[in-house]
């Protein structure tokens, strides 16, 4: 199955630590990283207060189910980053958000796939049109690239 993963860091050593998490990301049991996109530098939404983001979007091809995935994510964040969960949306070292799995179509308390916000967010579908332009949302049945054009608001998403 080919999920799609959004990695964000704007604490300490933004370059560094998407690097890291990809590579932690790939070493999951039977998991590999079959596409990565560029960098991107996006200035924060929500919490306006605090440093620049560098975003990346990757496909992973995995055998774990969403649900089993997403713990694997939050158990990265957690383990290998130190992530606190405690400012929702505040600075962190490393947000790994599961964006699509397969055609998935799933929401419970613990995990909504597709992301919610994934298709509202400059930072997501910018590095996601990079692998995957012609990749159909599952709900709006739309293409990332038709999502991507349709958005209007003004997020700086650099490549850097
Ligand atoms: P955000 O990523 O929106 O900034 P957090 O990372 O602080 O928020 O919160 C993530 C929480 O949201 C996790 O505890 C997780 O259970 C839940 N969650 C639900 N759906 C997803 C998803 N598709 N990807 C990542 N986390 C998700
Ligand atoms: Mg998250």
């Amino acid at each position: 199955m080919d999920a799609y993963i959004a990695l964000g860091s704007n604490m300490g050593d933004r370059e560094l630590n998407l690097l890291r998490a990809v590579a932690e990301i790939g070493r999951l049991p039977d998991c590999k990283v079959t596409a990565l996109s560029s960098f991107y530098e996006t200035s924060p939404v929500g919490v306006t207060d605090q440093p620049a983001f560098y975003n990346a979007v990757l496909r992973l091809h995995t055998a774990f189910s969403p649900h089993e995935l997403l713990e694997r994510l939050l158990r990265i964040e957690t383990n290998v980053f130190g992530r606190a969960r405690t400012t929702h949306w505040g600075p962190r070292r490393i947000d790994l958000d599961l964006l699509l799995h397969g055609a998935a179509i799933i929401s419970d308390d613990r995990l909504t796939v597709p992301h919610p916000r994934m298709s509202e967010r400059r930072f997501v579908l910018q590095p996601l049109c990079d692998i995957a332009p012609d990749l159909l949302h599952p709900v709006s049945g739309k293409s990332i690239a038709e999502l991507l054009g349709a958005l209007t608001s003004d997020e700086t998403v650099t490549r850097i």
